[in-house]
């Protein structure tokens, strides 16, 4: 059965672009070409991933997310010009997984629909296979003994400071907002001086676990809306 993706997206070359090469990789692809024609779709179809626009000619996209996210489980992507860092950090909070900067190339596109495919799997079996250790290019955590170690060295990092890494790790691939990590690993509703010891923490662990923290391998940062950590570049 082949995986269902909705493309919500009123400029037809980007449509059809998507169409194309969405449709060689074998996935079954529907279209909308504006907001509420998307809702239809993505309630009607319970696509496994939807591409969303969030400039749309009769509602935004985040009007889309709002009306669809409390009935269907699709990851959303969205899909949005550079410069609107404030509408993708709301479409995240909104309940989208991740967002696609415009203009992309199709390696990106490909590479966003396989990590979120991927999660959508990996939430569906997480109760017969628990995590209970990670390994990626050199940086492996215990996540039993909460022992981290890079290049076979074990690294102390502080509660917080493993937390945070650990938070990444579990939506590796996907890009976590400010708010999102520091309601997660605080538990507050995320005040600017929170996001303020959200960026020290983040110094502090990488100077702990990469090899050039001015050049991050394991955690990168997405300006202006998070961080996420890196994906395997199957
Ligand atoms: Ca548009």
């Amino acid at each position: 059965m082949n995986e269902k993706i909705l493309i919500v997206e009123d400029d037809r070359s980007i449509r059809s672009f998507m169409r194309v090469l969405l449709t060689a990789q074998n996935y079954h692809v529907i279209e909308a070409e504006d907001g509420n024609g998307g809702i239809t779709l993505a309630l009607s179809n319970q696509p496994d991933v939807i591409l969303l626009d969030l400039g749309l000619p009769d509602n935004d996209g985040l009007t889309v997310i709002r009306e669809i996210r409390p009935h269907v489980n699709s990851s959303i992507i969205v899909v949005s010009a550079r410069g609107k860092e404030n509408d993708k950090v709301s479409a995240l909070d909104e309940g989208a997984d991740d967002y696609l900067t415009k203009p992309f190339n199709a390696q990106e596109l490909l590479a966003r629909i396989r990590v979120a495919l991927r999660h959508r799997k990996a939430t569906a079996d997480k109760a017969v296979i628990p995590e209970e250790s990670f390994c990626y290019e050199g940086l492996c955590v215990d996540f039993e003994r909460r022992k981290v170690l890079v290049n076979q060295q074990e690294v102390h990092l502080t509660p917080i400071e493993y937390q945070v890494l650990s938070l990444l790790i579990k939506h590796q691939g996907k890009v976590l907002t400010y708010r999102f990590i520091v309601k997660e690993v605080w538990g507050s509703v995320a005040l600017e001086s929170d996001t303020q010891t959200l960026r020290v923490t983040m110094a502090n662990l990488r100077r702990k676990i990469e090899a050039d923290p001015a050049r991050p391998s394991y955690i990168v940062t997405e300006i202006g809306i998070g961080y996420r950590f890196c994906e395997d570049p199957s």
